[in-house]
Order: structure tokens, then C-alpha cells, then sequence
């Protein structure tokens, strides 16, 4: 292993790996999920990568869709060293017109945009051009495929023969005769296109010959060694764990990693769910062999949102500088221990569970006028411990997260857990947060939960939760005059938390569930359910 002053083995350092240079697409980041399903190792960086400065030699380069025209003078361009580098090439729409600009600057705006829909013929080569094939092999010779362009070539660059058209594009496909360099107008990577996965496969795996090994079992067994090569013998990490999925997959294989010398914190802040803590504690700690402390600071949380009614901003800020300083003390004291211990090491590592889309997000090219953003480093916020981050999910997306989740043996009820926000149930309850209005809000979640799943929607609802209206409504119970709260329900579809919709329950179960609400939760006189989609509603309510 890597511990002789190597650099730990990184993914693109042991899987064959196709690089996808991003042109700033709104799709980019789907290039690299297609390639991840066909199992084949893909990483994406701007396309003002340097090939110098490649960190690892790639099987192959997909060149990405873009905003932008290449013939503009800002427009941006890839390191002609690319084309150096004597692997396959594939470019997509603006990659393709980068690919055919390298060759003889022959791009200029068409007539007409073309956006949609459109049916592509695929121009089948023979004899000593019939390499170019590959990128159309096992599909049909008429192709429904999706396109978003404006601009097009003026001819071929020279060396290269059309391998597909439509209506109105002579050049929705190009190859190159002599090297491995393929355009093609269209998006392979979005599902309208249909049969765009095998193109993909066609290029990643005939054409650049990655092996498909990309798994998640592969995956646990490099990144143990990888974690264990980072913090050596002696070291110790520290992190945050919640009961949602991400933090639990990351401290189950910090654990399987380097067992003790993982700690992980609870912090209880009063606005957990039903038995939250308890289950935590259960499952992390008892069940996963997780080395967990629950700090209770549910007193602490809960006296400081006293009398705050008026701004739901100020609920997340208060605790979210709360849970900062709980989790420094006890980090702290965790540290003092740790350094005592038989295992006399000292703590030098944050657990982040940073995943895939938050690193795409931070390296995304985002035009030649803006600057990159960086991502941000959560170790600074612990002062005086000067931790370094270890990420262990940066490369993954949720649903490898959760694929690895089952590969560790985390139990399948809590890898497909929905969402939960970090200021908990606080923000569900509309108004002020006290004991009793807590009370209320979890008991009828619980409820709502529990039905879900007795109902079998769990799945396929994305994130459900029961929320506190902080006004009184008249009602009758057992012929009394009673004057209680109300309870909102809200559940959503969503694919991508960005836009989402409620979801459409029969009557019956809304039935049910309102019944048993009112019936368990005392201070509820009435069930109402949220039918706002986002936009323009968001998910929360607060
Ligand atoms: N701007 C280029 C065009 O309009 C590329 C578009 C794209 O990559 N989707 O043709």
C-alpha cells in the first residue's frame, strides 16, 4: 500500500477511467452517471484542464456540451494537448464543433436551432473505414436522438467522413478515418435519445477499452486501503454522524477502515425525530459496531429557540452555531481522551460526507467571465483543532452511496431513508419551538411515517413529514367543545429536489391517516394536507 510518502491510490488511480472535460452543459454531469451505470470509472474537470497537469492518464476524453459558440473570441477552448495524448475522443454538440474548430476553424451559426427531437440516419462505412462503425454498433440504422444547437459545421474537417444526419444536420455524426476522434451533434447522455447508453458504451468500452469494473464491492476494498494508507497507524478522525444515509455510509467504512480510531458524534439537539437518538444508537452503535457518543444537548438547543417566533432564518442559524460549539466540546474532549488512551493518537481528520454532484457543482466551468468557485473546507469551523478533511464519498453519486450502504450491510429501511434538514423538525413547526409544540410535531410525523410505510409508498414518495401550524382551529370531541392545532402534512416526488410535486394519496389513506393524528396526538383537532408543488412552494416550510 501507499505508505511510504506515495500519494494514497486514488479511484482514477486503479479504475480505468474516462475523463469528461466539462464545456459548462447542463448535462455534463449525466455523461458521467451513463458511464458510472455501464460500470466504467468517470471523472469530470473544466475544460481548461491542463493535459500537463492531468493527475492520471485517462482511457479516453469526452468533450462536453457548452453554452457558448466556438467561433467567439471569449469562447473557451480545450489544451490542444488533448489531441496529443493518443486516446479515443469524443465530442458532444459544442465538443463536436471543438473538435471540428481544431481541425480548420469550420463552424458558423446555422438557420435554424434546432432543440428537441429529431430523427437521426446513421451512414454506415465499409471496408477499410469500417472502424468507424463502432460508436453506432447494435444500434438500429434510424435513431430517435436528442439535440440543443445552434450553431453547425460549414463541411468536414479534413480526415473525417459523415457517420450520421438529419434533416437538418448534414453533420450530426463525424469520424475521424485514421484516429479514434468521433463528434456527434446530439446527447447520448439524456434518456430521450434513445439507445444513447449503448452509444456511450460503445465509445467507453469497444472504442477506449475501459474495463467495466467499476463496483461498489471494488470500490469499498480500495477506498479501506486508501483511508487507512491518509491516516496511518495512529490517527484519529472525528465526525458528525445524523441517522441519514450519507453520514451513516461514511462512518460505517471509516469503521471498517480503522475501527475505535473513528469517532463518531450525535449530537441530540432536542428537534430530532420520534426516538431519533435511541435508534441512532441502536443501529450506529450497537447493530454497525460504529464507536458513537450521543451528547444530549437538547436542553441547550431548546433554551436558546425560546421565544424566537418571528424569523425561521433565525431557528437554522441558532442551531446551526449551536451544534458548532457542542461539537467542538466534545470533540475536544474526545481528543484529550484519545490522546491518553492505549491508542495514543491524536485526532487530525473531519469526516465530510461531501458527495459527487457537490464536487461537480464546485468544478463545473462556468463560463470565461466567472471564476471557479472553490469548495469550501468545513475543518476551519472547529477552532484551534485544525483538522484536514477526509471525504470519503467526494467520488460518489447517492445512488452508489447507497450501493455501498448495502455492501456495508447498513440495513435497507435506513439506506433509503428520505431526506431529513440538519435544523430537524424545528423548521416544521411553524412559530415558536418548545417542548410541548415538539411534542405534537413528532408524535403526528411518527404517524404519517408509519402509514407511508404500512401503504408501501415509502419509496416512492421522496421526502414526507408531518408540520406544526402554529394557529387554533375549533372542533368537537366526545360532544366537547375543543379549541387545538393543526397539522399539515406534506409529501413530495421529486428526481432531483430542484422541482418537485405533491404526492396524489387516495382518499382513504389521507383518511386513515388523519384520523389516527387526531385521535393520538393530543393538542390536534385537524388534519390538512399540503398541495403546493415547488416552485412555487419549496419542500420545507420553513
Ligand atoms: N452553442 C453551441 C450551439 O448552439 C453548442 C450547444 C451545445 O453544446 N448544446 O450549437
Amino acid at each position: 500500500m501507499a505508505t511510504n510518502g506515495e500519494l494514497p491510490i486514488e479511484p482514477h488511480k486503479t479504475f480505468d477511467t474516462i475523463l469528461v472535460l466539462d464545456f459548462g452543459s447542463q448535462y455534463t454531469h449525466l455523461i458521467t452517471r451513463r458511464l458510472r451505470e455501464l460500470n466504467v470509472y468517470c471523472e469530470m474537470l473544466p475544460c481548461t484542464q491542463k493535459v500537463a497537469d492531468l493527475p492520471f492518464k485517462p482511457k479516453g476524453v469526452i468533450l462536453s456540451g457548452g453554452p457558448y459558440s466556438v467561433y467567439w473570441d471569449d469562447a473557451p477552448h480545450v489544451d490542444p494537448a488533448v489531441f496529443d495524448l493518443n486516446v479515443p475522443l469524443l465530442g458532444i454538440c459544442y465538443g463536436l464543433q471543438e473538435i471540428a474548430w481544431h481541425h480548420g476553424k469550420n463552424v458558423l451559426a446555422g438557420e435554424k436551432r434546432e432543440y428537441g427531437h429529431a430523427y437521426l440516419k446513421i451512414e454506415r462505412h465499409t471496408g477499410k473505414e469500417a472502424h468507424i462503425e463502432r460508436l453506432f454498433q447494435d444500434l438500429q440504422d434510424d435513431m430517435e436522438v436528442w439535440m440543443s444547437h445552434g450553431d453547425k459545421l460549414s463541411h468536414l474537417p479534413d480526415s473525417f467522413v459523415t457517420i450520421a444526419t438529419t434533416n437538418n444536420a448534414p453533420f450530426a455524426g463525424i469520424a475521424h478515418t485514421k484516429k479514434d476522434y468521433y463528434g456527434i451533434q446530439f446527447h447520448p447522455e439524456v434518456t430521450h435519445t434513445k439507445g444513447g447508453t449503448v452509444l456511450l458504451k460503445n465509445f467507453a468500452v469497444d472504442i477506449c477499452k475501459a474495463k467495466q469494473d467499476w463496483t461498489m464491492g471494488k470500490f469499498v476494498d480500495q477506498e479501506i486501503a486508501r483511508i487507512r494508507a491518509l491516516v496511518g497507524e495512529k490517527g484519529q478522525v472525528i465526525g458528525a454522524v445524523s441517522g441519514g444515509v450519507d453520514s451513516t455510509v461514511a462512518a460505517k467504512l471509516m469503521k471498517e477502515a480503522i475501527g475505535d480510531r473513528f469517532h463518531a458524534v450525535l449530537v441530540d439537539n432536542g428537534v430530532l425525530r420520534l426516538n431519533e437518538a435511541e435508534t441512532v444508537k441502536k443501529t450506529l452503535g450497537e447493530h454497525l459496531g460504529i464507536n458513537l457518543t450521543v451528547v444530549d444537548a437538547s436542553e441547550l438547543f431548546l433554551g436558546r429557540l425560546k421565544g424566537v417566533t418571528d424569523d425561521p432564518e433565525k431557528k437554522r442559524k441558532i442551531i446551526g452555531n449551536t451544534f458548532i460549539e457542542v461539537f467542538q466540546d466534545e470533540a475536544k474532549k474526545i481528543a484529550k481522551a484519545a490522546a491518553n488512551s492505549p491508542m495514543a493518537g491524536e485526532i487530525e481528520w473531519l469526516l465530510q460526507g461531501t458527495l459527487y454532484p457537490d464536487v461537480i457543482e464546485s468544478i463545473s466551468f462556468k463560463g470565461p467571465s466567472q471564476t471557479i468557485k472553490t469548495h469550501h473546507n468545513v475543518g476551519g469551523l472547529l477552532k484551534g483543532m485544525h483538522l484536514k478533511l477526509i471525504e470519503p464519498l467526494r467520488e460518489l453519486f447517492k445512488d452508489e452511496v447507497r450501493a455501498l450502504g448495502a455492501n456495508l450491510g447498513i440495513p435497507e429501511n435506513l439506506i433509503w431513508r428520505h431526506p431529513f434538514p440538519g435544523p430537524g423538525i424545528a423548521i416544521r413547526i411553524l412559530g415558536e419551538v418548545t417542548p410541548e409544540q415538539v411534542r405534537i410535531a413528532r408524535e403526528a410525523d411518527y404517524i404519517f411515517i408509519e402509514e407511508i410505510q404500512a401503504a408501501g409508498l415509502y419509496r416512492k414518495i421522496s421526502q414526507a413529514f408531518a408540520a406544526l401550524l402554529p394557529v387554533k382551529a375549533v372542533g368537537v370531541m366526545g360532544d366537547k367543545r375543543v379549541h387545538d392545532q393543526i397539522i399539515a402534512l406534506r409529501a413530495v416526488e421529486t428526481s432531483d429536489f430542484m422541482t418537485a410535486d405533491w404526492y396524489p394519496f387516495d382518499g382513504e389513506f389521507l383518511k386513515r391517516v388523519s384520523r389516527r393524528i387526531v385521535n393520538e396526538v393530543t393538542g390536534v383537532c385537524r388534519v390538512v394536507y399540503d398541495v403546493t408543488s415547488k416552485p412555487p412552494g419549496t419542500i420545507e416550510m420553513e
